[in-house]
């Protein structure tokens, strides 16, 4: 039977770069002991107080069809917490509760554009934005960022490809980078879906990780507020990832019209989770620090274990639970790079390359196991760069071969 080419062509064809990820899955199958680095889920399981409200929600009998567009009381605390946060003021009717981010941004996309519009979004990138914008019939267009420059996108970068798009999606904190925009980055941006008349989706869903800086949310620069969807997740701030619960803030008229799809297409989120959501949320900033403290740990653990070496470089991690390492100096790729740490190591990191162009030559480390575990490993990741590293310039050395004499 024919399928529908937004549903076959949502995987690009050839080497996406998740073969590393693919191979230690295998490996942990057949019984090997993996250091797994890959996947942005936490070592820690939602919290028991969460869990404990969800089920006395149940019980007490929301398990019937709950409120599409977001029950009353959560959809006032996300505003009154996004007010609070931003300074722009927002009420429930600015507010859609949805099944996880992922949802909230195949949503936010459906609202912005038509399909064969084009749709910008940056590389590097979370590994599902192509595969949304395509999903959806839009055309993905990449903005390419600079490692130099921390891979923030400059207004330039936005300008030389926004022609005839209709929206831009930026994530700060940033997967895979750790990049957290700073006030010059998001004037760029704003600048430039300004100047193109685009929607500004901007994903936020790592806005409780920041290490260094401040978050910084584009939907309260100057006139921008009207042109912004911002997409929430109760994933990575609340250890909340099994619970499918976040939320797309944004203006009144395109949340009436994402009310009306969610009718059409998720019928809402189950009201128990909705519950547990609002006890989370009113628990405070304190919970939030709780679950967002190993990350900042760890952090300042890899900092020591990479001071002093050149083989890998990381970039400023400000925010999210990863790092970004650039392995350049070995003159491997991310993915032969992370290939032959694997096999040799039992150690699992992402090729720079599943996320993009423009992270070649970097690999991705997911900060999320036991402190010793994350040290230890890391500091093996070192060596065999260092390793990797002296091979790799006696091999050039080798191929250039004996100086000739040049004939005359
Ligand atoms: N955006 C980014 C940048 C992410 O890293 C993730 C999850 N890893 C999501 C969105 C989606 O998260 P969820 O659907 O769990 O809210």
């Amino acid at each position: 039977m024919h399928l529908s080419r937004r549903i076959t062509g949502i995987l690009a064809e050839g080497n996406d770069g998740w073969g590393v990820f693919y191979r230690a899955r295998d490996m942990i199958a057949a019984g090997r002991a993996v250091v797994e680095l890959t996947i942005g889920e936490h070592d820690i399981r939602t919290d028991p107080t969460i869990l404990a409200a969800m089920d006395s929600a149940a019980r007490s009998g929301h398990t019937g069809y709950a409120a599409i567009p977001g029950i009353a009381a959560l959809r006032r605390a996300i505003a009154e917490r996004v007010t609070a946060r931003t300074g722009v003021a927002t009420g429930p009717e600015n507010v859609l509760v949805t099944p996880g981010g992922q949802s909230a941004l195949f949503a936010a996309h459906l609202a912005a554009g038509d399909p064969g519009d084009r749709a910008l979004f940056i590389d590097p990138y979370y590994v599902t934005y192509p595969g949304t914008l395509r999903a959806l019939g839009l055309h993905p267009v990449p903005v390419a960022t600079n490692p130099a420059r921390a891979f923030r996108p400059q207004f330039e970068d936005i300008n030389a490809v926004a022609g005839g798009a209709r929206s831009l999606l930026i994530n700060s904190p940033n997967n895979p980078t750790g990049t957290v925009y700073d006030r010059a980055t998001l004037d760029g941006i704003a600048r430039a879906v300004q100047d193109h008349d685009l929607w500004l989706i901007s994903d936020e869903v790592y806005d409780t990780q920041i290490w260094e800086g401040a978050h910084l949310s584009p939907r309260a620069l100057p006139d921008m507020a009207g042109r912004t969807l911002v997409i929430g997740s109760m994933s990575k701030s609340h250890a909340m990832t099994g619970s499918r619960i976040g939320w797309i803030v944004g203006p009144q008229a395109a949340i009436g019209h994402l009310a009306n799809l969610a009718t059409n297409t998720t019928y809402g989120v189950p009201g128990f989770v909705q519950d547990a959501a609002l006890f989370a949320l009113r628990a405070g900033a304190a919970l939030e620090q709780r679950i967002s403290a190993p990350f900042r740990r760890r952090r300042a653990l890899a900092e020591a274990v990479l001071a002093g070496q050149i083989a890998v470089r990381a970039l400023p991690a400000q925010g999210a639970m990863y790092l970004m390492l650039d392995i350049r100096a070995t003159g491997l790729s991310g993915e032969a790079f992370a290939l032959a740490l694997l096999e040799r190591h039992a150690i699992a990191v992402m090729p720079g390359e599943s996320f993009g162009n423009c992270a070649a030559g970097h690999v991705r480390v997911a900060m999320t196991v036991e402190d010793n575990i994350f040290t230890s490993a890391l500091g093996t990741l070192v060596e065999f760069a260092q390793e990797m590293t002296r091979d790799g310039a006696m091999r050039r050395h080798l191929e250039a071969g004996p100086r000739t004499r040049e004939k005359f």
